[in-house]
């Protein structure tokens, strides 16, 4: 039986851990809102703050003097330049991985471009990047909490299993195991699908920081969906939630590589409107060319584009009568040609939604680029630290920083 001294210590902990997660979600909080969120003494708090600080978690700016009269608050901010969290996508075309402060500024990142025969050869190069970025000078002064890991295809969180990742041709990869493994001495690592863990860019870190709900479409070579709904992603039973790529948006349209026709992959995924491009043009344009080639007033070309925004606009339609969401975030290498294909989608979206009369949806380009991923698997697993209540973050703050 655990004694009184032990509960003290255990209510400590929980109490040190619930000041960080505060801090987290209301950078700039003062101690007697930390007191009243919280729901315990002023005294109590000033104590487990002060601790908090000297170990180095959280920082305070200097008193906002002559604001208010009587004693100033001060603001609790975590400690930025002490800790650090990494985030890597292992992707089909390479690895990219970077490291974060808590506020999601990149402090340091590495590469391996390139598709790796074997599973060990991806993650023999995944353990290379991680040394990277740990022996990068940001990363020196700094305590590492945790890293994420996308992959690109389903994961059973629950048994730390990738299902299927078609573009690598792997299947059922213990790949939590192997990472733990490979990782151990770096805090916890976290695998999940890199849509589920590129939304957690934005929700930890960008302008929809926060926000309850937030539906993530990412287009590349595939087409994933990452889904946050009441402050939780939403993996579905086995892990499958969010494979919307093969929603169907055409029904005879293309033969997909699942087996299925007009499939939302066959008709605008990146690799699918390069394709037809290349038929169009005979040459293998970037999105950037793409643009600037309708720019300058490729009417064909300009012609394909909207078709796709069109498709894209009908397949976004669909999800906003399901999710109802606010905002709807898009990203991957298709959103480079920007207006040219979210005007069409916008239009046609609005025009598929039900009851598009009490709501608009808003249609956004994802603020991170092509480090959505990595900088969200960061983020996830910073996420997963502060929620987790009774386990990783107390024993966290049991390590001492310095
Ligand atoms: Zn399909």
């Amino acid at each position: 039986m655990r004694g009184l001294a032990g509960e003290k210590t255990l209510l400590k902990r929980l109490n040190r851990a619930a000041i960080l997660r505060l801090v987290w979600e209301q950078p700039g909080v003062s101690r007697s809102g930390v007191a009243q969120t919280i729901g315990i003494t002023k005294s109590t708090v000033s104590q487990l703050v002060a601790e908090l600080h000297d170990e180095g978690w959280l920082s305070s700016d200097l008193p906002d003097v002559g604001s208010t009269p009587g004693r100033p608050s001060i603001p609790l901010h975590l400690n930025a330049g002490a800790l650090a969290l990494i985030g890597v996508e292992l992707g089909v075309e390479g690895i990219n991985a970077v490291a974060v402060d808590p506020r999601g500024q990149v402090l340091a990142r590495a590469h391996a471009a390139g598709q790796h025969a074997t599973v060990a050869g991806a993650l023999t190069a995944l353990e290379g990047c991680v040394a990277t970025l740990r022996r990068s000078a940001p990363l020196r002064a700094r305590t590492v909490l945790g890293v994420g890991v996308g992959v690109p295809g389903p994961v059973d969180v629950a048994r730390g299993m990738l299902l299927h990742a078609p573009n690598l041709g792997w299947r059922n990869i213990a790949l939590q195991r192997m990472l733990d493994e490979r990782l151990g001495g770096l805090g916890r690592v976290f695998v999940d699908n890199d849509a589920n863990l590129a939304v957690f860019a934005e929700y930890m870190f960008g302008a929809h920081r926060h926000s309850a709900d937030l539906l993530y479409v990412y287009i590349s070579d595939g087409i994933g969906g990452g889904l946050i709904l009441g402050h939780g992603l939403y993996r579905g039973r086995v892990g499958f939630a969010g494979e919307i790529g093969h929603i169907n948006v055409l029904p005879n349209g293309p033969r997909c590589s699942c087996g299925s026709r007009g499939c939302a992959e066959t008709l605008f995924s990146w690799r699918a409107l390069h394709a037809t491009v290349r038929g169009h043009t005979g040459r293998d344009l970037e999105p950037c060319e793409l643009r600037a080639a309708v720019d300058a007033g490729d009417r064909a070309l300009h012609a394909l584009v909207t078709q796709a925004g069109k498709h894209l606009g009908l397949f976004l339609g669909t999800l906003a009568n399901v999710f109802d969401p606010k905002v709807l975030i898009v990203g991957g290498p298709i959103t480079d040609l920007s207006r040219l294909i979210l005007e069409p989608a916008q239009a046609e979206m609005q025009r598929r939604m039900f009851g598009a009369e009490f709501r608009s949806v808003q249609l956004e380009r994802c603020a991170f680029s092509t480090d959505a991923c990595a900088i969200g698997a960061a983020g996830y697993a910073f996420h997963a630290l502060l929620q987790n209540k009774t386990d990783d973050l107390p024993r966290l703050l049991e390590t001492t920083l310095h």
